[in-house]
């Protein structure tokens, strides 16, 4: 039994992170998406509220489980006897930046394998942080964010700037 985890800010979830889980579930046995705090950016939703956001999102996937992750997540994977780490590849730009992860992941654990995906070319455009930006003024985010992180964009970063 392979057990994966996706780790992310989630910040919030979009349609390309659910792509991603989508077919990382159909993968691995158990999938764990672990929402964590990218210690360079700043949060807009809470863990919980990202938390909230995946878990409403996903009920058709039963071998999918979304936890909160403190810390190294190779200590967190070895906790859940998870074995692989899954990313997300949109452009050369994250492929330079997972390549780093990846490597030093491996060398603080080299039982970890990190498999990364690559983004549904639909979703390739796609970042949180890019969505957040739209969200404050006002532009369309239908299609690439669940309805309710939608709405919560608008609500949490569109009032003033509208
Ligand atoms: P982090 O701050 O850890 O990079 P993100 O939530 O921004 O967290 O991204 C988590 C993972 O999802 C990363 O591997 C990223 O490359 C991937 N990802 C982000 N957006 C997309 C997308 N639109 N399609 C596919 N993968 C994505």
């Amino acid at each position: 039994m392979t057990i994966a985890v996706f780790p992310g800010s989630f910040d919030p979830l979009t349609n390309g992170h659910l792509d991603l889980i989508t077919r990382a579930s159909r993968l691995f046995d158990q999938l764990i998406v672990a929402v964590g705090q990218n210690t360079a950016k700043q949060g807009v939703f809470t863990p919980a509220e990202r938390v909230a956001f995946i878990e409403q999102s996903i009920p058709d996937l039963p071998n999918v489980t979304v936890r909160v992750e403190t810390g190294l997540t190779v200590a967190f994977m070895r906790q859940c006897h998870a074995t692989v780490l899954v990313r997300g590849l949109r452009n050369s730009v994250d492929f330079e930046y997972e390549q780093g992860i990846a490597g030093m992941n491996h060398h603080l654990d080299a039982h970890i394998e990190t498999v990364c995906l690559m983004a549904n070319p639909q979703y390739q455009f796609v970042s949180s942080s890019l969505l957040r930006e739209v969200a404050k003024f006002g532009g369309n985010l239908t299609t690439l964010v669940p309805v309710p992180v939608a709405r919560a964009l608008v609500k949490r970063l569109g009032s003033d700037e509208q």
